[in-house]
């Protein structure tokens, strides 16, 4: 098995993508996703399309799609570009141990590199990184709601078309009756909240109250880098916790199930700085029987490729946010677009090496805001 890599070539490129449902963060709403591309070329001719999943703005965790575009073009590049790696998990170590934080920045080269070694092995992406599933299922995040009404409208909706667990997004004083509603809409067992770090230990009685119907589980309810409060309210509760925003890499995960911070997983490989550092998480869940999920960061369909990919391994056994292109997008950029079944299920691509999705490339071409090409020779 050849697994070397030589990335020779990287072209950033910068694009507004138009979302099918407007987008409420803290720092208002949008009707678009800024999205930045990576494009890597290797030494042997192969072409690997990847993603960087940071935001705009810092609000899910520091890193933006500025400063990931900084960290590449500056110190990443340098590093990495005409430089021969036996395996994608060289090339992670040398990012690991020159490049602290910036995960998502890490993870679109390092992502890349997982694309190229599949595609010299003539191997799904999917089947090299050890996954045997042939498809996953999908799980939907809902937004907060107007009304009761209107949620409970949105969930059974989502529950119809085939979604295997419902997630409903959670803010102090919008929780409990919405909470209830979804769960008496499509069933206790179907419904996990995320507070995203909205909430403090003052507020142990809401949990409290939560605790009582049966959740799948809670989504992070405590600050974004924090464990110890996690693992207070996590020795109050029945539910599991779930951790996402402070899980920074395996060393994380390995201090969350020393404290008892919670009992599920999300993993997403931007969030960790790459699938290198994602498989090692599924593993050492897999050995201590933590469930593990596939989060989701608004991804076009070729994050969502390796999202997909990810997945298909045995240790992803809960429903990920893996929902299909039109959910998220007006029109995606791959092709084919990601669809669901009607069971809610996505298929995991098994017949082309690499990420198993074309990339429409002059629609990409034409959306290009801006573009960088950074090589070995500069
Ligand atoms: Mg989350």
């Amino acid at each position: 098995m050849d697994s070397t890599i030589e990335l020779q070539q990287l072209t950033l490129r910068e694009m507004e993508l138009e979302l099918a449902d407007p987008l409420r963060t803290s720092y208002g709403v949008r009707n678009t996703r800024r999205v930045l591309l990576v494009e890597a070329r290797d030494a042997a001719g192969a072409t690997a399309w990847a993603e960087c999943v940071a935001f705009e703005d810092p609000g899910y965790l520091p890193e933006t799609i500025h400063s990931a575009r900084h960290v590449i073009t500056r110190f990443i590049a340098p590093l990495v570009l005409g430089r021969r790696f036996d395996h994608p998990r060289d090339l992670h170590r040398l990012l690991e141990t020159n490049v602290r934080g910036n995960p998502m920045a890490r993870a679109a080269v390092e992502m890349a590199a997982w694309n190229v070694a599949a595609q010299k092995n003539s191997l799904p992406l999917a089947r090299l990184l050890g996954g045997r599933r042939e498809a996953v299922p999908t799980g939907i995040a809902i937004g907060i709601q107007p009304s009761l009404s209107r949620l409970r409208e949105r969930t059974e909706q989502a529950r119809a078309e085939g979604y295997r667990r419902i997630k409903l997004k959670i803010a102090p004083k919008n929780d409990i009756e919405p909470a209830r509603t979804a769960c008496e809409a499509v069933g206790a067992e179907n419904v996990m909240l995320d507070a995203n770090c909205a909430y403090s230990l003052n507020e142990i009685d809401t949990f409290e109250t939560l605790d009582t119907l049966g959740l799948m589980m809670i989504e992070q309810p405590m600050g974004w880098d924090d464990l110890a409060d996690h693992a207070t309210l996590q020795r109050r509760l029945k539910t599991p916790i779930c951790l996402d925003e402070s899980l920074s890499g395996l060393a994380r995960v390995r201090d969350m199930a020393a404290l008892g911070s919670g009992r599920v997983v999300s993993i997403k490989p931007g969030r960790v700085g790459g699938l290198t550092e994602s498989l090692a998480i599924h593993d050492f869940c897999v050995d201590h029987r933590i469930p593990v999920w596939c989060g989701g960061m608004l991804e076009t369909g070729i994050g969502r490729a390796y999202n997909v990919a990810l997945a298909s391994l045995p240790g992803f056994t809960l429903p990920g946010d893996l929902s299909p292109s039109r959910r998220y997008w007006k029109r995606d950029i791959v092709d084919p677009e990601w669809e669901m079944t009607d069971d809610g299920f996505v298929s995991v691509p098994d017949e082309q090496p690499g990420i198993g999705v074309s990339v429409d490339s002059d629609r990409v071409e034409r959306l290009t805001e801006n573009r960088e090409t950074l090589t070995a020779f500069e």
